[in-house]
């Protein structure tokens, strides 16, 4: 993928790798999976390697694109980057040594600050030490509900300057939540025609562990038939809050 995400926190898509496979019930509406079905029948090149029909689909087998890394010093002006929203970068199947140079390009260009988003927080967190770490890499997991929470567990461990939680789709509610050692939380509800329902009580709750914590909380929206079509207004408020920290590198 390239420019002009649509996704509302980030500026740019990059996807050095393509493919996945589903892990949890957070993964059952994979926007990705769909999409990389239609880019196949498109014909498009990234999206020709079929996955396992079990867990994944057409045109969403596990791709490294080597070609892919050279992207970001195309771009000039200072982007926030979405690292592979078409795939999960800490796959068992992608390789550690790409793994690795994927890292050197984001050390390379400082200019951009780069948002990765996992949910392999078991690998993440084993190989994470075999990784150079610059300061324009945030991290992050997904916590769709509280069967996942060891994965913020695994997060806390990796040395990123900015850890950050994406709870989106939220799928249930987050009551044990431990914000410790993290810098950002997201979160947000499930849109598309098989969305389900995001409680506000939740939100409400995750917001408030949040400013009990001091940890800046973001919220993307409602969600519904389409991304916009229960706003995102909070409790009369629009809830924007960014990671300090990682702001000052971009
Ligand atoms: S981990 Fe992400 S990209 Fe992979 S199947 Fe799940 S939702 Fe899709």
């Amino acid at each position: 993928m390239a420019n002009n995400s649509t996704i509302e926190w980030t500026e740019a898509t990059w996807n050095p790798t393509t493919g996945c496979d589903r892990v949890s019930v957070g993964c059952d509406n994979c926007y990705a999976l769909t999409l990389a079905k239609r880019l196949k029948a498109m014909g498009a090149e990234k999206y020709q390697n079929d996955g396992d029909p079990r867990t994944s689909g057409p045109g969403f087998g596990v791709t490294v694109h080597p070609q892919a890394l050279s992207i970001p010093f195309s771009w000039r002006q200072p982007r926030l980057v979405s690292v592979n929203s078409m795939s999960d970068l800490f796959h068992a199947r992608v390789p550690l040594d790409f793994v690795r140079q994927v890292f050197a390009v984001m050390a390379a260009t400082p200019q951009h600050t780069y948002q990765v988003l996992t949910k392999r927080a078991a690998r993440l967190q084993k190989v994470a030490d075999q990784l150079d770490w610059p300061d324009n890499v945030w991290m992050g997991v997904s916590v769709e509900n509280s069967e996942v929470l060891d994965r913020i567990d695994d997060l806390r461990h990796v040395p990123a300057t900015v850890r950050f939680l994406s709870c989106e789709p939220l799928l249930g509610p987050l009551d044990d939540i431990d914000l410790d050692g993290i810098h950002w939380v997201i979160a947000g509800g499930e849109s598309g025609s098989g969305h389900r329902p995001l409680d506000p009580d939740w939100v409400i709750h995750l917001r408030n562990a949040c400013q009990e914590a001091r940890v800046p909380f973001f919220f993307k929206q409602w969600g519904g038939r389409t991304p916009k079509a229960g706003g995102r207004t909070l409790e009369g408020l629009i809830w924007d809050e960014m990671p300090v920290r990682g702001l000052a590198t971009a």
